[in-house]
């Protein structure tokens, strides 16, 4: 016979016996929004000509308006995607090919995806082992001559070492992109995460705290910026050629990046649940990472000074030598016990052929071919030692967003990870003959 404390990976029973509730920011007051718009038979009011609706729709705008007010930014533009939106945010720059930017390889692939369509080079710096965003001193050992920007991620949750990167740069004249999808609602010593960079942006993907199916915001207090970002998003190269003020404008390729009427009115009505969706992520985590904190080899989150963390992902570390067991057979188990959302390593994205070995075309490797040979060998070469550790053996996480983890549903997480700890034995010696 199993005993109730056999683990469920060698045929116990689980400890969470069926799904959890799902996590779901959306309810009937959202429906009503949707139908004001389906009433007004108005689904975009965007057109790619000079005059009013070149800045888009009714909706649109109050969106915009409501979110520059929240964030207490000068610019709020409303974008398709956060993706879309970081294409048009480093755009915006106007830098040119074979130009460099900085960015970090734990993060969604449009953070450096984003770069390379503008054909400039995305250079992998290493990460902070405890909070996993930008590593300071690696960024600055990146920087070379060519370097114009840093796009830094607000990984899981928590904002970068924003002080630290922009004096960065003031001292090497580079640009600051923030990537705050996952950290909306959080603070950095008082300041919203994502608001003191040059330029920056959040993403409303089903996936994200709040969202509208698909839709992202860009965030400035930069007015030429902030213009370039309106023109990028609507094929501003019309515009130009109609506009007198704007006729010095270049690098103006725009594309449609277009917010519609519903995902706006959405984004209205979403944007006033962000404080409670944002608590109810927070508590729970904190609750969590009180069940545990006592079982060994095992680290919770870490929150950097000044920070407050609104958790994306619940990120832990194994201290596996003194374990003994791997990182999968740890996951599988506590997956068999009914954990939900659970996930190992992040992201290597260095390591992926597009930067690894610059396959961006079928024939050339433009733009890698308007590096030195020097510079191209060094990016060829290029290690990120606590990035791939962290990636490759250590770090697991929890989707925290997929679940709406209730106080009693936390409640069984922890049990899981405490039955799981308590038979650390039985992992190590395989299941019962
Ligand atoms: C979700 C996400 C994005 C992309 O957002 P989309 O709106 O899906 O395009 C970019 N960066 C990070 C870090 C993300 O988590």
């Amino acid at each position: 016979m199993l005993g109730k404390n056999e683990l469920a990976l060698y045929g116990g029973s689980p400890v969470i016996g069926g799904p959890l509730e799902d996590y779901q920011p959306l309810d009937h007051t959202d429906n009503l929004a949707v139908e004001l718009v389906m009433k007004s038979g108005i689904l975009s009011d965007f057109i790619g000509a000079s005059g009013k609706k070149f800045l888009g729709g009714a909706r649109v705008r109050e969106f915009e308006k409501s979110f520059a007010n929240e964030f207490n930014v000068k610019h709020a533009i409303s974008v398709n995607s956060l993706t879309s939106g970081l294409w048009c945010a480093i755009g915006s720059l106007n830098l040119e090919p074979g130009d460099e930017v900085i960015t970090s390889t734990w993060t969604m692939a449009a953070t450096a995806t984003t770069i390379l369509h503008w054909n400039l080079i995305p250079v992998f710096a290493d990460i902070d082992p405890d909070t996993f965003n930008l590593d300071i001193a690696d960024v600055e050992n990146k920087i070379g001559k060519r370097t114009r920007a840093i796009v830094s991620p607000d990984i899981f949750g928590q904002s970068a070492d924003i002080e630290s990167l922009l004096l960065l740069c003031n001292k090497y004249n580079l640009y600051l992109v923030s990537d705050s999808a996952q950290a909306p609602g959080s603070r950095r010593n008082g300041y919203l995460t994502g608001t003191k960079s040059h330029i920056g942006g959040f993403s409303f993907n089903y996936h994200k705290h709040i969202h509208t199916g698909e839709g992202g915001m860009i965030v400035t207090d930069d007015d030429r910026l902030a213009d370039r970002v309106r023109l990028l998003r609507n094929h501003g190269e019309v515009v130009i050629g109609s506009s007198p003020a704007l006729s010095n404008e270049t690098g103006i390729l725009g594309m449609n990046m277009r917010l519609g009427e519903i995902e706006s009115a959405i984004g209205v009505n979403q944007l006033r649940k962000l404080d409670s969706a944002i608590r109810s992520r927070r508590e729970g985590a904190e609750y969590l990472e009180s069940l545990i904190s006592t079982l060994p080899d095992l680290s919770a989150p870490v929150v950097s000074n000044g920070n407050s963390h609104v958790y994306y992902v619940f990120g832990m570390k194994l201290n596996l030598k003194s374990l003994g067991v791997s990182r999968n057979t740890l996951v599988r188990a506590l997956t068999a016990e009914g954990v939900p959302g659970l996930f190992e390593g992040y992201q290597n994205i260095h390591k992926l052929p597009l930067y690894s070995r610059h396959l961006t075309h079928k024939k050339s490797n433009f733009p890698y071919s308007l590096l030195t040979k020097r510079r191209r060998n060094e990016l060829l070469s290029l290690q990120l030692p606590i990035a791939e550790v962290l990636h490759n053996e250590t770090f697991f996480g929890i989707n925290w967003c997929s679940k709406a983890f209730h106080k009693k549903d936390v409640e069984l997480v922890a049990e899981a990870f405490h039955k799981v700890w308590d038979n650390i034995d039985s992992l190590l010696s395989g299941p019962k003959p």
